[in-house]
């Protein structure tokens, strides 16, 4: 067990606390950095959260941290693992792909450099699906990830390294990237927080580019309260982003904390029928269905006026993503030629210039990449392109249209939130879809919507289904994230006073030394 001075296990311990015990004297950061790369020495090898880890440089910075104690910032000395589609600079940086192998940026990522500058420590970069596109980083070039409930199971994608990592105290909080569910859906599974934030409002500077017009980075988490503090440090204009806002954050750790005192008085919900309600159940898992009902009734319980709403474009939202994202990709994707960065096959004089570029791709992208490659440039090709892309872009208009409606921006049903379950289904195991790319695909039925309407939504814990977690999806409308917060802190304070205890104090704890888990 790694322990503080004060015999907490720090590694067990949300964000929101360490900053209190950092600012507090009462631990410093090089032994809070180094509880987490204990914990990552013993158990990542069979975990698989991290592809980079660097103890030397990660317990440098920590002493550097704890040696500024006079100027400190509100993160100063915490650590952090970034998922390693954040360029990182002088660090690797691969976005789960053999094709960058070796590169190491020469810059940082808006996000990184933020989290830098508030003095965070990077403790590793985590595993992916390759170049995020994928369910359950099944489809990274570099390991498996397992589900810290279940190692038997996927910690969901495409950021599962992050998701993985955090749940099991490898990390007290991570980034990660969400283009169609890649935060929210890991989060799901994983018993942790996510959110999306509202497209524009983080820095898209410096992630690896999968589908520039969904694209988002945001928090993973322990709490909500965590999330909003993650959030607030990496959000924000920046113009560096030609997508970036111009407006100044929401108040979002206010409101977390203004959501866990409890009063949703006249708040109205809306929940989505073409997410899992009446007719709209196949593919559902009762226990999730079951789980997200109680979480309603507990919110209508603190004063939510709830209602079903109906969004009929929702139900085309996964044949118009699956268009849309890799249309985008097999352009942003076109960048790696085999000349510019990392790998490079056939550069050995027996060959011109474009077969090392056909043998770089060739050799470098895995088939679920290629997939989306080739599914794009069809998508795009002259006489083919108002057939599917032209049509997918107008699907994504009825979309924002359904979310305008029940928002009220349009005169229509005027709900302040939407809920909706996170995914369809709790963690699937390991190798159940990876030969059946639609099954797969399912697994973003219930996230893709605010995706492409660009709206921020949030996936918290509401209870578990035969032992694994079960998500509930908060969406709001844009620039009103901290309506997500407010809504899924009110919950999750709800359900840890039923429980009398946090919801991950329900996973099974390995500690070193034991392969049982232990309180
Ligand atoms: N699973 C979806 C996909 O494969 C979403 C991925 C993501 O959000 N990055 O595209």
């Amino acid at each position: 067990m790694t322990t503080s001075p004060a015999g907490t296990d720090v590694t067990g311990t949300d964000a929101a606390e360490l900053v209190r015990l950092l600012a507090a004297g009462e631990v410093t950061s090089v032994e809070v950095t180094r509880a987490y790369l204990d914990r990552i020495a013993t158990e990542d090898g069979e975990l698989g959260a991290y592809l980079h880890v660097d103890p030397e440089a990660a317990l440098a910075r920590a002493e550097q941290m704890d040696g500024v104690a006079g100027e400190r910032g509100f993160l100063t000395g915490l650590p952090v693992a970034l998922k390693d589609v954040v360029v990182t600079e002088g660090v690797p940086t691969t976005s789960g792909s053999k094709i960058l192998q070796g590169w190491r940026p020469p810059y940082d990522a808006t996000v990184a450099a933020r989290l830098k500058a508030a003095g965070t420590v990077l403790l590793g970069k985590t595993n992916m699906d390759e170049f995020a596109m994928g369910s359950s980083t099944e489809n990274s070039a570099y390991r498996v990830t397992r589900n810290p409930w279940d190692p038997e199971r996927i910690p969901g994608g495409s950021s599962g390294g992050s998701s993985a990592a955090v749940a099991a105290g490898l990390a007290p909080w991570a980034i990660g990237t969400d283009t169609g569910g890649s935060i929210r859906q890991p989060a799901a599974l994983t018993g942790l927080v996510g959110h999306k934030p509202t497209y524009g409002s983080v820095s898209r500077y410096g992630l690896i580019a999968f589908s520039s017009s969904l694209d988002q980075a945001g928090p993973m988490a322990r709490t909500v309260l965590d999330a909003a503090l993650l959030h607030e440090a990496i959000g924000g204009y920046d113009p560096m982003d030609s997508t970036s806002i111009a407006a100044p954050l929401p108040l979002l750790s206010e409101s977390a904390r203004r959501g866990a005192r409890g009063d949703l008085a006249g708040l109205k919900v809306g929940v989505v029928r073409e997410l899992g309600g009446d007719g709209h159940a196949e593919g559902y898992e009762p226990g999730v269905l079951a789980r997200f009902g109680e979480a309603v009734a507990l919110l209508e319980g603190l004063g939510a006026e709830v209602r079903e709403v109906s969004c009929p474009a929702f139900d085309l939202a996964l044949p118009a993503y699956y268009l849309i994202a890799p249309s985008e990709a097999s352009s942003n994707l076109a960048r790696f030629d085999g000349v510019r960065f990392g790998l490079r096959v056939g550069d050995d004089g027996s060959h011109d210039l474009d077969e090392v570029m056909a043998l770089t791709r060739e050799q470098g992208f895995g088939p679920e990449v290629k997939r989306r490659i080739i599914l794009g440039t069809y998508a795009l090709s002259s006489g083919y392109y108002e057939a599917y892309y032209g049509q997918a872009q107008k699907v994504r208009t009825l979309i924002s249209r359904d979310f305008n409606a029940a928002f009220g921006s349009d005169g229509g049903q005027g709900v302040d939130v939407l809920l909706s379950p996170t995914t369809p289904t709790v963690a699937f195991p390991l190798g159940a879809r990876v030969d059946d790319p639609v099954a797969m695909y399912a697994a973003d039925l219930c996230t893709l919507p605010a995706s492409l309407a660009g709206m921020p939504a949030i996936s918290v814990p509401c209870g578990l289904s035969d032992g694994l977690p079960v998500g509930l999806q908060v969406m709001a409308p844009a620039l009103a994230d901290d309506r997500c917060y407010r809504v899924a802190a009110a919950l999750e304070a709800a359900q840890d006073a039923a429980r009398g205890s946090r919801f991950l104090d329900q996973l099974p704890r390995r500690t070193a030394g034991s392969e049982e888990g232990a309180a």
